[in-house]
This record gives C-alpha cells, sequence and structure tokens, in this order.
C-alpha cells in the first residue's frame, strides 16, 4: 500500500499530469466529492448544511508550501477573517492550517508570527486553531512551533500526530505529560521507511497504540479515521475505561465514508467534518486518490476516455 502511495503521489506531481487532470472537465464531480468549493461562500453553506444534520466542522483553506512572505501574510488573513465568520455564524467548527501554508519553508519565525496571530484571535473569539502535519521534513519545526505557542494558547489549539512515524512513539508521550489537544491521524505523506513504518499492519498498530494512550491519560482526543476496525477499537476502549465526548471526537474527511459518519452520529457520538475549500485543491486530492486504489481507476477511465 505505502508502495502504491509514494507512485501515485511521485506521478502526480509531474506538472504534465497536474495539467491533464485539472483541465479535464469530468474530473470535477470527483473533485467536488472532496472539496467543498473554491469559495469560502460555498464552504460555510457546507459548513452550515452539515451543522443542520449534527455534524460539527472543521474548515481548512487549501494551500500549502508558499514561497513568498505576502503570500503568507495574506494566507493568514483569510484565516484570520474565517475564524471571525465562525464566531459570528455561531458555527461549531475549528480552523486547520498547514504551517508551510504560514510560511514554515520561508522562515519558523514567519510561521510562529503568522500562527501566534490566529491562536491569540482564537482566544479572544473562543474558537480552534488545528495544526495539521505535513511531510517529515517539516514534523520537528512544526512541534517546536506548537509546544511554543501551546503554552500561551494552550487547549485554543490542537496538533495532528502521524501514527506512521516512528517518532510519535515520543511525540504522543510529549503530548500527554504537556496536556496538547491531539488529532490522531494515520499519515497521508509517501514517507521513506527510515521513518515510517512501511506496513499498513504496523501503522494500523501504531494508531491503536497511541489512541489508547491518549484516550486513557491525554488532554483530548480527535479520532481522525475512517477505519472501522479501529472505531469500534476506540468506543468499546472509551467505554471500559469511562471516558466520555468531553475527552474525545471523531474526526472524518468530507466525502469519505458519508455512511460511517452518519451512524457515529446516530448512535450519539461526537463527529467533525473536515472540509477543504480553496482553488488550491491539486496537493490535497492526489492524496485522497492516493489513499485507495478505486479512486484512481475512477481518475484514469475519466482522463484516459476518448473524446
Ligand atoms: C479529519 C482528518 C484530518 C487529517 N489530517 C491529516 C494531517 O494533518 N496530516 C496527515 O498526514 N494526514 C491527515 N489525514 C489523513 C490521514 O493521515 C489518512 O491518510 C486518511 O485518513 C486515510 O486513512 P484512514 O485512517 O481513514 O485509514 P485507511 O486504512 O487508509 O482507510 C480505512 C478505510 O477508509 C476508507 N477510505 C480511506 N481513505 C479514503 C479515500 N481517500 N477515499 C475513499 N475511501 C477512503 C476506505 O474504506 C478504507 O478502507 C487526516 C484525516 C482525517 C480524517
Amino acid at each position: 500500500m505505502s508502495l502504491y502511495r509514494s507512485l501515485v503521489l511521485t506521478v502526480a506531481r509531474q506538472p504534465w499530469v497536474e495539467r491533464l487532470v485539472r483541465k479535464s472537465p469530468l474530473m470535477a464531480p470527483l473533485v467536488a466529492r472532496f472539496v467543498a468549493g473554491e469559495s469560502l461562500e460555498e464552504a460555510l453553506a457546507l459548513a452550515q448544511a452539515l451543522a443542520s444534520r449534527g455534524f460539527a466542522t472543521t474548515l481548512d483553506l487549501l494551500g500549502e508550501d508558499v514561497t513568498a512572505p505576502t503570500e503568507a501574510a495574506a494566507v493568514t488573513e483569510a484565516y484570520a477573517e474565517l475564524l471571525q465568520t465562525i464566531a459570528r455564524c455561531g458555527l461549531d467548527a475549528t480552523i486547520s492550517v498547514k504551517p508551510t501554508h504560514l510560511g514554515l519553508r520561508i522562515d519558523p519565525t514567519l510561521a510562529h508570527l503568522n500562527l501566534e496571530r490566529l491562536a491569540r484571535l482564537a482566544q479572544r473569539l473562543g474558537g480552534r486553531v488545528e495544526v495539521d502535519m505535513e511531510d517529515s521534513s517539516t514534523t520537528r519545526p512544526t512541534l517546536e512551533l506548537f509546544a511554543d505557542l501551546h503554552q500561551i494558547y494552550g487547549d485554543h489549539l490542537q496538533i495532528a500526530l502521524q501514527a506512521y512515524l516512528y517518532r510519535s512513539e515520543r511525540d504522543v508521550e510529549t503530548a500527554i505529560e504537556r496536556g496538547w489537544r491531539v488529532r490522531l491521524v494515520k499519515g497521508a505523506y509517501a514517507e521513506p521507511s527510515t521513518v515510517a513504518y512501511p506496513t499498513k499492519a504496523a501503522v494500523d498498530a501504531a494508531y491503536r497504540r497511541h489512541l489508547e494512550a491518549l484516550l486513557e491519560y491525554g488532554q483530548f482526543v480527535a479520532i481522525a479515521t475512517h477505519d472501522e476496525a479501529i472505531l469500534r477499537v476506540a468506543r468499546g476502549f472509551a467505554r471500559r475505561i469511562g471516558v466520555g465526548p468531553e475527552k474525545y471526537e471523531f474526526q472524518m474527511l468530507y466525502g469519505v465514508r458519508r455512511d460511517l459518519q452518519e451512524e457515529l452520529q446516530r448512535a450519539g457520538e461526537p463527529v467533525r467534518i473536515y472540509v477543504p475549500f480553496g482553488q488550491h485543491w491539486y496537493p490535497y486530492f492526489t492524496r485522497r486518490l492516493a489513499e485507495r486504489p478505486a479512486n484512481l481507476l475512477f481518475v484514469l477511465r475519466q482522463v484516459l476516455r476518448p473524446a
């Protein structure tokens, strides 16, 4: 599976592949399955529709790896506006930011300043900023940034940890010691076996270990997966140790396993849907394709279909 993922992500990075996918009008329905739309209005309308069905949301302005400080400033401004809109609409919604979208690759100090601006605003408005975890070249600086700001802004910040990384064994311990709210994910990037478990079985086992530790001893864990077996384990374990929704929620991606999202919600579990929007959807979209061969087959059939 991880070989499949590396292959898809490597091929998808080729500019001619991106051009082909972007220009095919036949792709629009599949993109729309995973992405709320290009505008803030579309994302808000979707978040409100989900709220009316009992789902909380996380809004993610798509984009990553900005190369100019002005771009990072514009992204920060857009996120600040988003936090204000969420508060004004009274939505149960968090925002999710990628550190490289706030300038981490240009200069970690710049990303620190930008994230701090959002954390301060979230604190003032009673909101929350979730920090996505990107590829392993950014893990250390992202955690340094988070650790620093968490000391000031506490639960107004939440960090994603990836079970596929060996280092997460230690990072989960740190999160527990320091009372960080954690979103636990398996990990979506192509990583070498020097830093990440190479098999699905090992990643799943690590996920379960971290999940049980965070449920039992952590501040709060967002169980971000569509893996039915893990969801069953999580619910059973939470019941056995007597922890409730003050300690956890389920998080799933918009467009993935809607059946499961509804099933959990109907069973009275707290479910938050991750709603991405914006013009820079291509890298996010390719990570979704890399997670499931059936998605890629659909794309190939559309793109290669004779006109
Ligand atoms: C709310 C949320 C936030 C996330 N944030 C991050 C992050 O910050 N950093 C990061 O690296 N990763 C992030 N991810 C992605 C995550 O790392 C995984 O790549 C992704 O969730 C797929 O793994 P899984 O846990 O669902 O398990 P898997 O074992 O991959 O999948 C379990 C089942 O889910 C279904 N499924 C999974 N993916 C898809 C798909 N794309 N299309 C259709 N069905 C699918 C299939 O039925 C599959 O059998 C996030 C995921 C979620 C849900």
